[in-house]
């Protein structure tokens, strides 16, 4: 079972020196892939950096190569890097640009492939499949480079795609990862609390991000940490935010607009209910559901206090909703 997790270790790396190479060596690769994260204001120090590469457009060429260099074809289908088909296999990923995944350590566990072209009806990224070294769940994009950086600073700014780490990292910003294509998890939490107790949330500027942000801030909350969020203007990702603005310009933003989860939800809410009493009853309950998921009971107290005077409600009503939902350690 050891063995078999490193062959596919090791036909990952192999793979991501074949689209790397492939990115920068090879007309194709150059011509389309390169031009592409040229384009999207990609440095050549970037590319390098995260490993970055490009699939080519052909039904077999890496699986060929694969094999050539003596890589097992199991492992190759194990890993997703290849689809078998009978007697037949071919690459998984074609004619896109590549992001390896890394982890913790740096070892490399799959890929997300994004297609070029901006056609609405193909997938924007396709991703390795599960494998036993790649758990989408228990991964984040970015948290190699990042990890160093989160604990000097001890906060961790959490993004939704591989292009907003790498651009955040171009701008000067290292102390982020991204959950990449899943609904944030319980295991993705823990893996930055190891490394720092402060989360703030950059979600996308549109209603999917806001969406994305409200469910992982109670997530974060239960794990007993503690979570900021700071919104983009409408349309914006952390991606196009940042390779418009200047480090400092960026250092200020986040400075200026993080807030902490509960004047975030405060703001939100009030937004929605406008003035009709019983939404904003329904939402009042909602931020206490929030406050009821933090473990630790005095900080509970000071959000409910600090709720109290946002939403201009009474403490006691608050601290009675809050009761129910925690009758258990009360
Ligand atoms: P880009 O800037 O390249 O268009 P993005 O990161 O802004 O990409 P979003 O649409 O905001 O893309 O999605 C956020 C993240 O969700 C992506 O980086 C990717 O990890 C994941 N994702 C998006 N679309 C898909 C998809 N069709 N299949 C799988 N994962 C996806
Ligand atoms: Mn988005
Ligand atoms: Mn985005
Ligand atoms: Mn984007």
């Amino acid at each position: 079972q050891a063995n078999e997790k490193e062959s596919m270790y090791l036909v990952s790396e192999f793979a991501q020196k074949y689209f790397h190479h492939t990115l920068l060596e090879t007309e194709e690769g150059k011509a389309i892939g390169l031009s592409y994260f040229k384009e999207r204001g990609f440095t050549s120090d970037t590319i390098k950096k995260f490993g970055l590469g490009y699939s080519p457009e052909t039904w077999d060429a890496f699986t060929k190569e694969a094999l050539g260099k003596g890589y097992k074809l199991e492992y190759l289908d194990k890993t997703g890097l290849s689809i078998v088909k009978e007697d037949k296999q071919f690459d998984r990923f074609k004619g896109r640009v590549m992001f390896p995944i890394q982890s913790m350590s740096g070892r490399v566990l799959g890929f997300g492939g994004r297609i070029l072209t901006n056609d609405k009806k193909a997938a924007k990224y396709l991703n390795s499949p599960e494998s036993d070294i790649y758990h989408k769940s228990k991964v984040l994009y970015g948290i190699f480079h990042a990890k160093q950086s989160i604990a000097k600073l001890n906060n961790c700014y959490l993004v939704e795609g591989y292009t907003d780490v790498i651009q955040m990292h171009q701008a000067g910003i290292e102390n982020v990862v991204a959950s990449s294509g899943t609904a944030l998890t319980p295991d993705q939490i823990r893996l930055i609390n190891r490394l720092t107790p402060n989360i703030t949330v950059l979600f996308d500027g549109d209603a999917a991000g806001l969406r994305a942000s409200i469910r992982g801030i109670d997530l974060i909350l239960e794990a007993g940490m503690n979570v900021k969020v700071c919104t983009f203007p409408d349309g914006d990702d952390p991606d196009s935010f940042a390779r418009k603005t200047s480090y400092e310009d960026l250092q200020l933003y986040f400075e200026e607009n993080a807030k902490d989860f509960i004047q975030f939800k405060a703001s939100l809410l009030m937004q929605e209910a406008k003035n009709d009493p019983i939404k904003k009853a329904d939402l009042i309950r909602d931020m206490v559901i929030s406050i009821s998921k933090i473990p630790d009971r005095i900080k509970r107290e000071v959000y409910i206090k600090e709720c109290s005077r946002i939403m201009d409600i009474s403490e006691d009503v608050l601290f009675n909703t809050l009761a129910q939902l925690v009758k258990k350690d009360l």
